[in-house]
Formats: C-alpha cells, structure tokens, sequence
C-alpha cells in the first residue's frame, strides 16, 4: 500500500511542471519564515511571563512578610515578642534568603536572627517614633552576594525593609502608650480595689460601680449593687437628702456640703454611720457623681462614749455639771425669747456622812446611784438632772409659770424621799434639803442662780431640814 503512495506522489512531482515546482518551494519557504517568527513571538512570551512571575513571587514574599507581622501584632503580647518576631521574618522576605541575616536596635535592646555577622553587605533604615530615631533595622548578606555593589538589594526589597521600619516604628509608639495606659489602669484599679473607703459612680440614682469595700460596708455583694438604686442604701430618713443632694450637684446649684456624716442601712437590716464625699465626673459621656463612702460607725460610738464620759457623772451616770451648763444656756436662751421662767434646784442629802460612817462608802456608793435615779423619775424627761458632786444634786425645771410650779414639784421631790431606798437588800432612808432660785426673777447667770439656791438649802439645813425653800433675795444692805 505505502509503496503504491510513494509512486503515485512521485508520478504526480514528475507530472509537474518546472513552474509549479517553484511555485511550491516558494510556499514552503514562506511557511517556514511564519514558523520562524512564530517561535519568536512565543519565545518573548516566554520570557514576559518568566519576569512576571518573578515579581509576583517577589511581591508575594512582601506581602508574606507584611501578613506576619501583623498577626504578630495581633497576637497582643509584649512588644519584645513583636520586635524579635519581625526580625525573624525578615530572611524569608528576600530573594536570597539563604544568606540573608537582620538585625534590630531599639530603645538600647538588641534582637537578631541566630545567624548574624558584620558584613559590609548591608542596608540599614532608621526606625523612628514620636518624631524621633528610635533604633535601626539592619538587613545584610552573611557573604558577598552575586550582585553588583550599586544593587546589592531589589528595588523592592528595599522598599520593604523601609515599610517595615516605619511601620515597627507606629508598633513601638502604640504599644508603648498602651503599655503605659494599662500599668496606669492596673495602679488605679488596684487603690480602688484595695482601698478600704467605698468608692461608688452614680447615674441617674442608680449604682454603675461599687468597689469591694463598698461591698464590705453595705453588706451587699458588688453585683446586687450594681443597678440598685443609690438612696435605698440609706436609712429611710436619709434617702430624700441623698435625693436631693444628688440633684444639686448634677444640676449645678447651690453646691451641697462636700462632705457629710450620714446612716446607710446594710443589706442585714444593721446601721452604720458613714461619711460620704461626692464628686462630679464624666461616666459614658454623662455626668455622674463618684462618691467616697468611709465607714465611721466606730469614730462615732468612741465619739459618743466620750462625750458620756465628759458630760456624765461616772458614779451616777447622771448629766455631770459640765453638761448641766451647756444645757442651762441652751435653756435660758430659749426662755429669754419666749419670756418663760426656769427654776434652779439645788439639793444635798441630809447627814450622809452619817451613813458612809456607819454603813461604808460602798453603801454610801450605791445610795447616790439610787438617788440620781429617784430624781430623775420625780421630774419630767425635760427637766434636767445632775449631779454637782459629793452629795449634791442640781435640777434645771424648764418652761414654768410661777413660784407655786417649781415649789409644788420641790414638794414632790422632798417628798419621794420618805420612801425609803433598798440598798444592798437593806432598806435605807435618807432626807434632802432643797433651795430654789427662779430665773429671771433672782439672776439671769448660772452662778448668781445658784448662789442664790445655795442659800435657800442652807437655810434648811440650818433649820428642819428635809424640806425646800424658795431664795428671798439678799437683805437689803
Ligand atoms: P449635811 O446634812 O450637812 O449635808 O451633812 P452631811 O453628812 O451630808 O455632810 P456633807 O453634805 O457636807 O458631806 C457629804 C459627804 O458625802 C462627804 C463625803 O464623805 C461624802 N461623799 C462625797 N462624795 C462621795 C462619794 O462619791 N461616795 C460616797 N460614798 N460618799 C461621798
Ligand atoms: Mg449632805
């Protein structure tokens, strides 16, 4: 078959003319300058796609780089692990990564990859932060590379290890700032969460934050009192001046006093007293009030159990004279407004030295307690008891009309002590002598009134005693 083709083609050549055959070679050789062209063209596509994909991988290794070293960021540790970590992402960022080491200088601190030396082969790019050198990023071949001096490194390649100084530069402002911030946070939020004063934020009368000592001093969990309302804390008569306070400040009144004692009621129904501070602050772009909550229920009761001591007999536990005279002016200035007179009794146990002698000062002890109690009950809560000393007692009555009301209750009191007093199981009894003097009527001081009652028991005594008297003036000299 093949060889009956062959002689067919060779009959047709030998059949052509010498025309046709040049007309035919002709063709050949211009279907062989197409091909030539061809391969050309494809060969310079070639090399068109050979460099495109040379920058690609070139501008993939970049962008490599880049993705890094913001992950690193994002991971949020310290920034050390960030400057050691972009130095380490460096080598794989160049073409000739082989040979490549980086180094970075910052703040005094010193990162480098494992394989580093001091080579002549190098690109160094300042780092610069709050407008100033901060450090330097250095890139450099560990051996001499294979190429020219001028071109040591790809135009791109520098480019990026110029992004990357810069960028490190934002990185080391902003994490150092933040760093900053967080130890201030830390320090603050360590005093609030140590301290032992309450420190609360209010807005619109609700808690937004309470420390563990507010916690503490209320008895409520800091969770119960976030959201609660700020006046519920305290004592029922409380809550409207806490109110109001509240209101003054915000609204920008009249300012309240900066500082005030005041009664909070814990979560287990027990009251404390407190003193309380506010200030206005910005909270969520509003205004709020932060308060200072110190607990002062043990100043207070130390407070009070001074003031007993300072103004009690110890023996009695009646008013002692000090309180008698704070009280008396209190009094005299109201009767002096209101034109009412007080009367000034004056009493001292008939021969008590008597029952000290004979029965011992305990006896004597407890009979003045048992006193200061009878006397007490004699007269109305308003009326003042005190004890001036020995066995003297001095009675303030207040708001009487006459004479009559203050002899009429003088009778009373002469009169409570003929009922004997049980002392010790042993029944005892004992007598006073009594003086008045009458405000305004026989002075309008303390000392000329007393005086004047003074008299008045002196002339019982020195007569029946047991009994009162009314002062009668001094005899007309
Ligand atoms: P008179 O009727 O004149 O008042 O006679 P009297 O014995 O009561 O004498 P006077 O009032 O002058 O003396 C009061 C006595 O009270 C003197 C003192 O021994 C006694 N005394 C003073 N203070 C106390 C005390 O705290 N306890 C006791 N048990 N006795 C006291
Ligand atoms: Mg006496």
């Amino acid at each position: 078959m093949k060889n009956m083709k062959g002689m067919a083609v060779t009959q047709q050549i030998t059949d052509m003319t010498r025309e046709q055959l040049l007309e035919a070679l002709e063709r050949m050789r211009q279907r062989r300058a197409q091909w030539e062209t061809l391969e050309l063209q494809c060969m310079n596509a070639e090399e068109a796609l050979l460099k495109k994909t040379g920058e690609l991988e070139k501008r993939l290794r970049e962008l490599d780089c880049l993705y890094a070293l913001s992950d690193l960021v994002e991971k949020k540790g310290p920034l050390e692990d960030i400057l050691a970590g972009t130095v380490g992402l460096l080598p794989g960022a160049m073409e000739l990564k082989d040979i490549v080491s980086a180094r970075l200088f910052v703040s005094g601190r010193t990162y480098r990859t494992s394989r580093f030396g001091e080579t002549p082969w190098k690109l160094v790019r300042p780092v610069h932060a709050w407008g100033r050198t901060v450090g330097f990023l250095e890139v450099n071949y560990l051996e001499e590379p294979p190429r020219s001096p001028s071109a040591l490194f790809e135009e791109s390649e520098v480019k990026l290890v110029w992004a990357i100084a810069e960028r490190l530069g934002r990185i080391i402002e902003r994490k150092e700032t933040e760093e900053k911030l967080r130890e201030s946070e830390e320090k603050y939020a360590t005093v609030v969460e140590s301290t032992r004063d309450g420190i609360v934020i209010i807005q619109d009368h609700l808690f937004k934050y309470a420390n563990p000592a507010m916690a503490e001093i209320s008895g409520f969990p800091v969770h119960e009192l976030t959201g609660k309302s700020f006046p519920d804390l305290f004592t029922a008569d409380q809550r409207h001046l806490i109110h109001e306070r509240y209101e003054r400040r915000l609204s920008g009144g009249p300012a309240p006093p900066p500082v005030y004692e005041t009664r909070i009621q814990r979560k287990d129904g027990t009251v404390r007293n407190v003193e309380i501070s506010f200030t206005v602050i910005p909270f969520g772009k509003k205004p709020a009030d932060m308060g200072f909550v110190r607990d002062i229920t043990e100043r207070v009761r130390a407070e009070e159990e001074i003031r007993k001591l300072a103004y009690h007999d110890p023996l009695t536990g009646v008013p002692n004279r000090f309180l008698f005279n704070e009280q008396f002016v209190l009094a005299r200035a109201r009767a002096s407004r209101y034109g009412e007179k007080m009367a000034v009794l004056l009493l001292d146990l008939d021969k008590f030295k008597e029952i000290n002698d004979t029965l011992g000062h305990k006896t004597g002890d407890a009979l003045l307690q048992a006193v200061g109690k009878r006397l007490q009950e004699s007269v109305r809560t308003e009326d003042l008891v005190a004890r001036m000393g020995g066995d003297e007692f001095i009675l303030l009555l207040q708001e009487i009309r006459s004479q009559k009301d203050a002899e009429n209750t003088a009778d009373k009191i002469v009169r409570a002590f003929r009922y004997p007093f049980l002392i010790e199981e042993e029944t005892l009894s004992v007598t006073i002598s009594l003086g008045i003097a009458l405000y305004p009527d026989h002075g309008e001081d303390l000392e000329k009134l007393m005086k004047g009652a003074d008299k008045a028991m002196y002339s019982v005594k020195a007569t029946t005693r047991n009994g009162f008297e009314t002062y009668r003036g001094d005899p007309k000299t």
